[in-house]
């Protein structure tokens, strides 16, 4: 057997696609994890990996980790995600060349047949979406003027807000925000919306970012104070909120966080899976990082529900984060497991649930 099929096999993907073209030197990966609940949805990344080897390691950890998401917070949608392998920087740079490769890579998701909904990621912007669009229906994350549901921080953002509520209902028995203090790190597209939000909800902000002159409009605007970038998990506040990179909570930061609890966007946050019981062990609770980040790909399932996208009712869907950042602590308690644990359970358990019905 070939290591791919292998590696295929491992990560439990129901199908892998490949492309080569030569005439318009597309490289692409496609992995569909699973469509037990609906097509295989996920953004595509565009970048240059070391070997095809991580390409596919990536694409295929990826699209797994898409199926917990889209089951965790109950959207009618499957794991998958795409990489296109190469240089976004010297390919853009030829706009005829840059045309002709997403063009190929749109007959690609277009030939999946609708098994596969692609949507920005990684090296992929919304104008490579509203370009797809004019090559496949299986595009999501297109401008609103193209019937797409367009930027999905701004909900990414809404739901960061409501998993918080959730977080200070779990701890201090009412949601409300008021007089807290959250400690922001990363302030770009989601950190800057989240830090207006808590700032329209009485919160105290302290704010980080590696670019200071991002970092000092959004606390000017915010009223926030600003910390260092390597400082702000230190900060004694009730929230820490990591909203840049992934693998913030590590063996080496954990014993210095000065919050009660962890409630960011960042994707991947534990650096090992060990750092769940640390972060327990520590007495610091966490909101795991794709159910509080959930926001965008609920907004962006809502493009595929009968009638098509309404902002309004969108972002009411995306509300109930809340409920199930709570549901989440309930079955970490109910299952004696941190709660990194208890929401990989429930999307498990609504996979389980799915399949069941479909076969019976
Ligand atoms: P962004 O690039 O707009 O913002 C990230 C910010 O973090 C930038 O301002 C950057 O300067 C800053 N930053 C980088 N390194 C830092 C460091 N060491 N310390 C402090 N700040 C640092 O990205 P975004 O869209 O706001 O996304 C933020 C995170 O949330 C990413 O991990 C992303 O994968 C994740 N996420 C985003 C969305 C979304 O809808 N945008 C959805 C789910 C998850």
């Amino acid at each position: 057997m070939f290591e791919l099929l292998d590696l295929a096999e491992e990560h439990g993907a129901e199908q892998v696609a490949l492309t080569a073209d030569p005439e318009t030197g597309l490289r692409a990966i496609v992995a569909i994890h699973s469509t037990v609940l609906g097509p295989g949805m996920g953004g595509t990344r565009f970048m240059p990996y070391p070997s095809e080897r991580d390409a596919l390691l990536d694409v295929l950890r990826l699209s797994r980790g898409m199926t917990y998401k889209h089951a965790a917070c109950a959207n009618e949608l499957g794991g998958g995600k795409a990489v296109i392998i190469g240089d976004p920087t010297t390919i853009r740079a030829d706009a005829t060349r840059s045309r002709a490769l997403f063009t190929a890579y749109g007959q690609l998701v277009d030939r999946l047949g609708g098994r596969y909904l692609t949507a920005e990621d990684v090296g992929t912007t919304q104008a490579d979406m509203d370009l797809l669009h004019g090559v496949t229906p299986y595009v999501t994350g297109t401008s609103e003027s193209l019937g797409g549901s367009g930027d999905p921080s701004p909900a990414t953002a809404w739901g960061v807000l409501h998993a918080m509520h959730g977080v200070a209902e779990r701890l201090w028995g009412a949601p409300s925000l008021e007089g807290r203090h959250v400690a922001v790190s990363g302030t770009g597209k989601v950190g800057a919306d989240l830090a207006r939000h808590l700032a329209a909800a009485g919160a105290r902000l302290t704010v980080a970012d590696v670019r200071s002159d991002v970092v000092a409009a959004v606390a000017t605007e915010v009223g926030a104070q600003i910390v260092a970038a390597g400082e702000i998990h230190r900060v004694e506040c009730d929230l820490f909120s990591p909203c840049a990179l992934g693998a913030v909570l590590s063996e080496a930061t954990i014993p210095e966080l000065g919050c009660a609890a962890v409630c960011g966007c960042a994707n991947n946050q534990l650096a090992t899976d060990e750092d769940g019981e640390r972060l327990e062990r520590a007495g610091v609770l966490y909101a795991p990082d794709y159910i509080v980040n959930a926001g965008g790909v609920i907004n962006i399932a809502e493009e595929t529900a009968p009638g098509g996208y309404d902002h309004d009712r969108a972002w009411q869907r995306v509300t109930t984060i809340h409920d199930t950042v709570l549901r989440v602590f309930a079955l970490a308690d109910e299952h004696g497991v941190t709660p990194a644990v208890a929401a990989d359970r429930l999307a498990e358990q609504r996979l389980q649930g799915t399949s069941q019905l479909k076969s019976s």
